[in-house]
């Protein structure tokens, strides 16, 4: 007997990538070998010199078509088996190492829009039109103000099912607009499995007839945008007294603030307005319990003196590999904050 192994992948589309996947048959038992693809079909690689190489990094079972079948979540390598360039797990991975005894935990919030099949109409909104301003739809329940509610519920069971992370689900502001959470995890593990949730929700939303974006502003006006917030804290964060460590990474974080925004997502502009929950990509703000401010100090953290912190910056459409690699870069080297 035999089983399926989809392979899942990165691609080399620009701004934002794309997720692609083929499928494998494997003899039952068989260990997941390295694979390829042709480079030149997803933006990696010329014509004439197309094969790049498969490397699976985390495989789960496959919650949809269900037996043996697998799910495995690859990194992208150049034939000579070095990093790709559209392969950022590769730096994750060494900073990670490097940083291992700080035990890094990280908690993604993936916030989502969901589409007609066309990818243009927006779930809940008319044709040609706008519904009743924002207000009713965050956790909303009734016919009226939920949107999408079936592919939210089955896309977290897929995620159970496949025994990734997932820590909740809400829906969101804007009409047809879903967060589901990840987390925590250590770097890796959380942005391995936030890429194959990621690829589950478009899987999913196939059988629905709907097509999900991470567009960090689906909707261009007075609807919020889409981000996925960035929870995160180390070892010492989360022993009494860590609230101190935390106030000393938001400082190191004001001082690399244009970096991590470089890094954490493309047109994360049009969503960091300084309006709907968010802080002017302009500015650098951290605060307690504060959703205006690029960094947020939970409640119960300020309350208890020790927990994580929120990085609201980062958009939906961010590479998890990156934002993980930034942030344990910034908060966990012994970087001196100036007095
Ligand atoms: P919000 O109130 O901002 O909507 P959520 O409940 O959606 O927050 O998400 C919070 C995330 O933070 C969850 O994924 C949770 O697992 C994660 N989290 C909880 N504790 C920690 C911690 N100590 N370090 C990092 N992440 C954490
Ligand atoms: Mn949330
Ligand atoms: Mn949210
Ligand atoms: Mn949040």
């Amino acid at each position: 007997m035999a089983f399926k192994a989809e392979y899942i992948w990165i691609d080399g589309t620009e701004p934002s990538p794309s997720l692609r996947s083929k499928t494998k048959v494997l003899a039952d038992g068989s260990d997941l070998p390295i694979w390829g693809f042709d480079g030149s079909s997803t933006n990696q690689a010329p014509g004439a010199n197309s094969d790049c190489v498969l490397r699976p990094v985390y495989s789960c079972p496959d919650p949809i078509s269900g037996g043996d079948n697998k799910l495995v979540m690859c990194e992208v390598l150049l034939p000579d088996m070095s990093p790709h360039p559209t392969n950022n797990r590769a730096a994750c991975a060494e900073v990670a190492s490097k940083f291992e005894n700080q035990e890094s935990w990280f908690g993604i919030e993936q916030e989502f829009t969901l589409f007609e099949a066309d990818g243009k109409q927006p779930l809940g909104f008319p044709e040609g039109g706008f519904p009743e301003a924002q207000g009713p739809y965050y956790c909303s329940v009734g016919a009226n103000h939920n949107f999408g509610r079936d592919v939210s519920e089955a896309h977290a069971t897929a995620c159970i099912d496949a025994g990734i992370g997932i820590a909740g689900t809400n829906a969101e502001v804007m009409p047809g607009q879903w967060e589901f959470q990840v987390g925590p995890l250590g770097p890796l593990e959380v942005s391995d499995q936030l890429w194959l949730a990621r690829w589950l929700l478009y899987r999913i939303g196939e059988d629905y007839e709907i097509s999900a974006t991470l567009d960090p502003k689906p909707v261009k006006g007075d609807w919020n945008g889409a981000g996925a917030h960035t929870n995160f804290s180390t070892k010492s964060m989360r022993e009494p007294g860590g609230i101190k460590i935390i106030e000393e990474a938001c400082e190191k974080l004001a001082k690399t603030h244009q970096e991590h925004i470089n890094a954490y997502g493309a047109d994360n502009d049009q969503r960091l307005t300084g309006m709907h929950e968010t802080c002017s990509i302009n500015e650098f703000r951290y605060g307690v319990s504060d959703r205006g401010a690029s960094i947020r100090i939970p409640m119960a953290t300020a309350n208890d003196g020790y927990g994580y912190l929120e990085d609201r910056r980062p958009s939906a459409n961010m590479d998890p590999y990156i934002v993980c690699t930034m942030l344990i870069e910034t908060i966990c080297a012994e970087k001196l904050v100036e007095a």
